[in-house]
This record gives C-alpha cells, sequence and structure tokens, in this order.
C-alpha cells in the first residue's frame, strides 16, 4: 500500500489545500529528537511536534504509564463518573498554578471555548451581560471558531467568515522585547477599556511570548498593569499558556514573570508530553462558586472523551517526568545557546530581527517569500523546522542534546546563508 498516495488524494492537512501545494514528508518512527523518514533519511527535530513533545519521542516512562492504563481502562464516559488518573491530573495541575477549578478537555481549542463561556458565564452570575473579549493583536488562541474570534484578525483571515465570527475588542500588543517600554500600548489599553468595559467579559492573552500570531515575546510588566486596570472594571484575566505552559519559557507558566496570576489559565499542548490530545481551563473558587451557586448553576459543556483516562495518566507520568528532572536547568542551557548562536546571524541582509526564550530560538526575515526554501534546505540537511511566513524558528524538546542542538542552530544559520547567496533567484 502506499500510504502516500492516498494521503495527497483523501487527507486534508494543517493550513492547507488538498491535495497540498507543498511535500509531505512521511514519517515512519520517531525516537528522542529524531524523526525516521519513509524515505530513510533521518531529522533532528526542530519543532518538538508544535510546542508538545517536551522530553522527545518515544519516552520508555511515558511509553509505559500508557501500557499500564491501557490494561486498565482505555476510555470511560466522564458524565457522571470519575477515576484516579483524572483526580491524580486535577491535583497536580491545583498544586502547579495554585487554582482551584479544573476542566478537562481534548483540546487547547476546546478549552480556550471553555474559558470564553466561563468569563461569560461569570459575569451573568454576576447580573452583568457582558459578551465580548477584548484581545491582543498578533494574537492565536486556536482554530475553533469562538478561539479564532479573538485571534489576530489578519493573521486567521476574519473577513473570510463575515457576520459568522463573533465581534471582538482588539488593542495594540506590547512592543518587542522582554524590557521594552510598554506605556502606549497601556495607554490605547487604558483608554479601550474606559470606552469599552461595560461589554467586555475578559481579556485573554497568551503571557510574555505570542505564539503562532508572530512569536512575539514581550515585557511581563505590561501584564501587571493590565491586570489592575481589568480588576477596576471587573475584567476576567483570561491567560493562554497552552503554548507556554509546562517550562518552554524557564518558568513552569510564562506568568511566573509576574507577580500576577490569572483568573481562568488554559493549557494543552506539553500537557501530555506530546502524546495525546489533552487540554485543561482553570479557574479560581471564587468564580466556580460564582457560576454553580448561581441561577445559570452549571458550566454547560462537556467533550465525549472528557478526561480520557488514557490522555491523563499519560500527562500524569509526563508532569512527573518534568518536575524530576533538572528542566530548568536544561531549559536555561538551550536559551544560552539561541542565544549566543542565532546573534551570528542578525546582521543578514534578510533578517530583522533574531530573539529567544526559554527553548523557543526566532528569526524574523525581512520578506515571507523565503519560507518554503528554508524549510527545503533544512530537510535537506538533517533538520525538521517548519517556517511560516517571516517567522524561521525552533522550539525544542528539553531533553535535546547539545550537539542535536548546534546542528539546528548551525543548520538555520546555513539557510539563511543559502538564501542571501542565492536571493535574486526568489
Ligand atoms: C496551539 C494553541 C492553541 C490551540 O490549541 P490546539 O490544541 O491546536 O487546539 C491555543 N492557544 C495557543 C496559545 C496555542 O499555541
Amino acid at each position: 500500500m502506499n500510504y502516500l498516495e492516498i494521503d495527497k488524494n483523501h487527507t486534508w492537512h494543517p493550513y492547507n489545500s488538498l491535495p497540498s501545494k507543498t511535500k509531505i514528508l512521511g514519517v515512519k518512527k520517531t525516537k528522542k529528537c529524531k524523526i525516521y523518514l519513509e524515505s530513510g533519511e533521518k531529522l533532528i527535530d526542530g519543532m518538538s511536534s508544535w510546542w508538545s513533545a517536551i522530553h522527545g519521542y518515544n519516552n520508555k516512562f511515558l511509553n509505559k504509564s500508557l501500557k499500564k492504563q491501557l490494561k486498565i481502562m482505555p476510555h470511560i464516559m466522564f458524565g457522571g463518573l470519575t477515576h484516579k488518573p483524572a483526580s491524580i491530573l486535577s491535583k497536580k495541575l491545583v498544586d502547579l498554578t495554585g487554582l482551584n477549578s479544573v476542566f478537562l478537555c481534548d483540546s487547547g481549542s476546546v478549552s480556550v471555548e471553555v474559558a470564553l463561556k466561563t468569563a461569560i458565564l461569570y459575569q451573568k452570575a454576576k447580573g452583568k451581560d457582558k459578551y465580548k473579549f477584548l484581545a491582543l493583536k498578533n494574537a492565536y488562541h486556536g482554530d475553533t471558531l469562538g478561539a479564532m474570534s479573538v485571534c489576530d484578525k489578519e493573521n486567521s483571515m476574519h473577513s473570510l467568515y463575515g457576520t459568522y465570527l463573533s465581534q471582538n475588542i482588539f488593542t495594540q500588543a506590547p512592543s518587542l522585547g522582554f524590557d521594552s517600554d510598554c506605556s502606549k500600548e497601556l495607554k490605547e489599553l487604558e483608554e479601550i477599556l474606559k470606552k469599552h468595559h461595560n461589554e467586555i467579559a475578559g481579556f485573554i492573552i497568551e503571557p510574555v511570548v505570542q505564539g503562532a500570531g508572530g512569536m512575539r515575546i514581550y515585557n511581563p510588566k505590561y501584564l501587571e498593569t493590565a491586570k489592575k486596570l481589568c480588576e477596576k472594571y471587573d475584567i476576567l484575566f483570561i491567560f493562554d499558556e497552552i503554548a507556554t505552559g509546562f517550562g518552554h519559557t524557564g518558568k513552569m507558566f510564562a506568568y511566573e514573570y509576574t507577580n500576577i496570576k490569572p483568573d481562568i489559565l488554559t493549557i494543552g499542548k506539553g500537557l501530555t508530553g506530546g502524546y495525546m490530545t489533552m487540554a485543561a481551563m482553570l479557574t479560581t473558587k471564587d468564580i466556580s462558586d460564582t457560576i454553580s451557586n448561581s441561577q445559570i448553576g452549571v458550566l454547560m459543556h462537556g467533550p465525549t472523551f472528557m478526561a480520557n483516562p488514557l490522555a491523563c495518566s499519560v500527562a500524569n507520568a509526563s508532569i512527573d517526568l518534568l518536575l524530576n528532572s533538572p528542566w530548568q536547568k536544561r531549559v536555561l542551557k538551550i536559551e544560552k545557546i539561541f542565544e549566543e548562536e542565532l546573534e551570528k546571524i542578525k546582521d543578514s541582509k534578510i533578517v530583522k530581527n533574531v530573539r529567544n526564550i526559554g527553548v523557543i530560538g526566532i528569526i524574523e526575515l525581512k520578506d515571507d517569500k523565503y519560507a518554503s526554501k528554508l524549510q527545503d534546505f533544512c530537510v535537506e540537511n538533517g533538520v525538521w523546522l517548519r517556517p511560516f511566513g517571516k517567522l524561521f524558528y525552533s522550539i525544542v524538546a528539553y531533553t535535546i542534546s547539545q550537539k542535536e542542538l548546534l546542528k539546528i542552530t548551525k543548520t538555520m544559520i546555513d539557510a539563511i546563508k543559502y538564501i542571501e547567496n542565492h536571493d535574486e533567484k526568489f
């Protein structure tokens, strides 16, 4: 069976046409930080499967946890029933965040939907009809329609969906840089809040690093002031840490760079160590009590595969593995290598800016026309990277070896040099 042929004819890939206009590579297996292709080549993984495979692939400890749970109970509905893996996971998440109430669901986008619903219900329970959200430009919160409605309008092509998409309010994202001044953006925020606070249920933000909407690192101080402004108007603070959570920025959660806590938190991606689809929405006891003790009474959401025991088990194992490892030391070491290596290419004529934090290294290009050529160059040189638009970036597993990481950064640099030398052709 030529599965690549079937794929080409029948299977849609993310953000793609059918058949795909770009090459789709067949993967035979994965191990640690390597991807083994059907063609016999092997690639060093510079993407960690979209922020999820934080321990690398095919980890023995995670495999064992899944096999063990498989023998006991692969799935059971969560309506009216519960099980140990879900309770253990809830307790772990409560201990990690200091929040109280956990809603387990199947993907990041769904957890964002649940977060938006929770915020609206909380406001309603308090007697306020607030049906809009505030979000940042360049934001990315997922691909379902509710989540999309708080994503950057241009990036997610809001215009295609006409009036079907909820209309939300956007404010300028804080300027680029961990130490940058954001007084201008805070001023704009204050003005928007003054004008629209009566309609805004919550402010949804990716703390410290905006991911897919621009890979932008910004000053955590923005969040501290923004929270104060929102508290004044009883606007909930929703942190989307689906990308940043579980250590990616050097802290367990990126909001730990601030002195504030979210009212609502969404997590996903790294939660199961990249094994299974699973996410969660967490909130405070005050918020869950306010909804539960009101006329509304219930949070009306319930995915069929809510709290899937296999996913809970592997999430529990992944969190244990992380907490029992020197992850902070590893992330810091990776951060230092990205910092030193990417610096070498910052003066290239096609590079606009290089930046990094935690296990994330980013080269922003001046033009978006190079993405597919850069990707081809990397694959030809044994590295899996998937640039999009102007962003040529890498997010690595915390367990990557120094040699593998240096191979990734060297390939990124070589790819830029290759483009520089062949620029007329593109
Ligand atoms: C990936 C991502 C999502 C969506 O998660 P899915 O599991 O892909 O639905 C939401 N928010 C952020 C910040 C993300 O990076």
